[in-house]
């Protein structure tokens, strides 16, 4: 299975930064031999899928929502379904992170619910699981990150297969401390043997890591058996920094 690099571009961006960004981008990445996504604040998605389409050596570049409603339509001021998102040539749809949990209050079960709407559209949500720090140094991480997991699986059924899960440890985002390989692997394998009891195509489901991952790191972390990619927030505003780690996701 190909690993997984998307980077999230969390509410940063201009049209002119894009444009540099996936200019620099198109420089390094030819063939990435990886997978490779950048998740783009809405308003320049029919920007990055304009450039996309215009530049040769961004052909193997996808590209995906930081969010997206639960809700096929209707009265919903300020949400976006996924059908839009589908009409911007989206492939990913980031649900559940952390920052959307915090600061907007969102659910186990809505975020269950946005998978369900992303996957309906075909669109390939990538689920973010991940506890606290209080939780971990309660001894909570496992049961956390198996409830919100749980959620998922529990209102997708037998389309848990076509997901991917992203495992960030809220403490590690964008803090600069990481989980260390043994910490991030760990939970790795519990998700993994979630997903194992959940569905008979669990191998097609790519499990991240995310949370400070950046260019001196990202080996360490992808040489774990079960790290399947990498969610990057802040190294990939930068496209060095994402280049070498698509470069270490390549093995
Ligand atoms: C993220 O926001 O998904 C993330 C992993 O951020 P950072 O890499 O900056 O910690």
């Amino acid at each position: 299975m190909n690993k997984l690099i998307a980077g999230n571009w969390k509410m940063n961006g201009s049209l002119a930064a894009n444009e540099a960004l996936l200019a620099a981008l198109a420089q390094g990445l030819g063939q990435p031999g990886c997978d490779v996504a950048v998740c783009v604040p809405a308003p320049y998605l029919a920007q990055v899928q304009a450039l996309c389409a215009a530049t040769p050596s961004l052909a193997a570049l996808t590209w995906g929502a930081q969010d997206v409603s639960a809700h096929a339509s209707g009265a919903y001021t300020g949400e976006i379904s996924a059908a839009m998102l589908k009409d911007f040539g989206c492939r990913y749809a980031i649900v559940g992170h952390s920052e959307r949990r915090q600061y907007h209050g969102e659910t186990d079960a809505q975020v269950a619910d946005k998978a369900k709407a992303a996957l309906a559209a075909g669109i390939t949500p990538i689920v973010c699981v991940g506890e606290t720090l209080a939780e971990r140094e309660a001894g909570h991480t496992e049961e956390v990150v198996k409830r919100q997991l749980a959620a998922v699986i529990h209102t997708n059924g037998h389309c848990i297969s076509e997901i991917v899960v992203a495992y960030e440890p809220v403490w590690a985002i964008g803090t600069g401390k990481t989980a260390t390989p043994e910490q991030a692997q760990a939970v790795h394998a519990v998700l993994r043997a979630q997903i194992k009891a959940a569905t008979e195509h669990f191998s097609r489901v790519k499990i991240l890591y995310g949370g400070s991952m950046n260019a001196a790191n990202a080996a360490s972390l992808l040489v774990q058996p079960d790290i399947d990619g990498g969610l990057i927030g802040g190294a990939a505003l930068k496209a060095a920094d994402f280049l070498t780690i698509i470069a270490a996701a390549r093995g």
